[in-house]
């Protein structure tokens, strides 16, 4: 028998790893049960961590723990699924190989959504994806070697949301470290909502605002970037702000894949998902991570797309297949504690718990927390199998 995993993100790696140490406990043998994981590259893409510098060291590799918890590693991307036929059309190297599965576990997260807004394509960058993120790193390098006129030191963050203020507030020590340290940086966060973060809720806002000021960092609430151009952008309020750098921060969508599940989607396109994260109606598919829209609680919560519910949504998600092939019994995904740990550049961070966002910590003490979550916890264990695979129990996969 086979399980497939599809895509090495948050998600996927820990249903590997939980699926893994399940099939252990049990005693069967990877001939026995065959877990496999298909991605383009056995790479863990650090994405919380894009819009810091040298964007090509964020990530970290996993074909040493795969091999470890005796994971087989397809490379390629899955282009189609036949869920009636149980079986992945996957291609690699201009070729297609297909691969059947008798439980499928889509893990496929998410992708920046990109309106058609005039301009965006080709004069925007973002903070998304590893590519993205270089380019954009690349670009602000290449702002050295231009006059410092027409907006070259200034960069427009469109999106108010926690990745646009990540983006932002790292932005003025970003281009003071390339640019010079006296150059007069001018970073603006575009956002369409009367407020900043407007996820966040009021409590937590002043400390946000406070570190705008601090760091310098300007906004444009209600008001949505309309054009873009090689000068810069225009906004729907009329203004045009002048900018040789632009950044995309505005909606995320599930990755295409999902659409491909005969089943229900959110707005996000993530797939809707049962207690166990089966895809109901869909034999042997179970859906995780940014992909699939669960309830993490009986309080009417439901996992958002980020790599805190993506860890655990895949552990759980793992299990869960690996238990129906196993014959034991599931366990329902809960996931009651909800922090948030906001980056805010050289005004430290912010750190909040609770899904009503009560203020935890501030500053220097927040941040450094954010580092230590950014640079330890969201790393994938070492690969030594025990540890690996112990690290792995759904129960205590981000506990916070
Ligand atoms: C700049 C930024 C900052 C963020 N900050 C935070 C934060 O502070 N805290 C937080 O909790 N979250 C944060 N997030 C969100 C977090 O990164 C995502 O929620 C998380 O990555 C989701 O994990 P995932 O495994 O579901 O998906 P992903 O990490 O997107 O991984 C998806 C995997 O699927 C693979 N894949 C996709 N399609 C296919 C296919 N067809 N075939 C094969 N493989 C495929 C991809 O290559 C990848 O390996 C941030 C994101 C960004 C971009």
């Amino acid at each position: 028998m086979r399980l497939v995993i599809i895509g090495a993100g948050f998600a996927g790696m820990y249903a590997a790893l939980s699926a893994a140490r399940l099939r252990d406990i049990q005693g069967v043998s990877p001939d026995e049960f065959e877990i496999a994981l298909v991605a383009p590259e056995p790479t863990l893409v650090v994405r919380p961590r894009l819009y810091e510098p040298k964007p090509e060291t964020l990530t970290a590799p996993l074909l040493d723990v795969l091999k470890a918890i005796d994971v087989v590693y397809v490379q390629g991307s899955a282009e189609t699924i036949d869920t009636k036929s149980r079986s992945l059309q996957i291609a690699a190297d201009g070729k297609r190989k297909s691969l059947s599965y008798d439980r499928l576990v889509v893990a496929t997260g998410s992708r920046l959504f990109r309106p058609n807004i005039p301009g965006l394509a080709e004069h925007g960058f973002s903070v998304d994806s590893l590519d993205d993120a270089v380019a954009l790193d690349k670009h602000l390098h290449g702002l050295a070697k231009r006059p410092a006129m027409n907006g070259r030191d200034t960069v427009v963050v469109a999106g108010g949301g926690f990745t646009g203020i990540e983006a932002a507030t790292e932005m003025p020590t970003r281009l003071r470290d390339i640019l010079g340290k006296d150059v007069k940086t001018r970073v603006i966060i575009v956002e369409r909502n009367s407020a900043i973060a407007p996820d966040m809720g009021a409590g937590p806002r002043p400390v946000i605002e406070n570190a705008l000021r601090k760091v310098g960092v300007e906004t444009r609430l209600g008001a949505g970037v309309a054009s873009l151009d090689a000068s810069g952008v225009t906004l729907s309020s009329g203004e045009h702000i002048e900018a040789e750098t632009v950044i995309w921060a505005a909606g995320i969508r599930a990755a295409p894949l999902t659409a491909q599940i005969p089943a229900e989607r959110d707005n996000f396109g993530r797939l809707l998902v049962d207690r166990d994260l089966r895809v109901p109606g869909v034999q042997g598919v179970f859906a995780t991570g940014d992909a699939a829209r669960a309830a993490c609680d009986d309080d009417g919560n439901y996992a958002l797309m980020s790599c805190q519910h993506a860890t655990r949504m895949g552990a759980f998600a793992g299990n869960n297949a690996a238990a129906e092939l196993l014959g034991v019994a599931t366990r329902p995904y809960h996931q009651k504690a909800y922090v948030t740990c906001l980056d805010l550049g050289d005004a430290g961070a912010l750190f909040t718990r609770g899904w009503e966002r009560k203020v935890e910590m501030v500053g220097d003490v927040a941040k450094k927390t954010k580092q230590e979550i950014n640079t330890v916890w969201i790393y994938p264990p070492k690969a030594e199998r025990a540890a690996a695979l112990a690290s792995a129990d759904p129960e205590r996969v981000t506990n916070l």
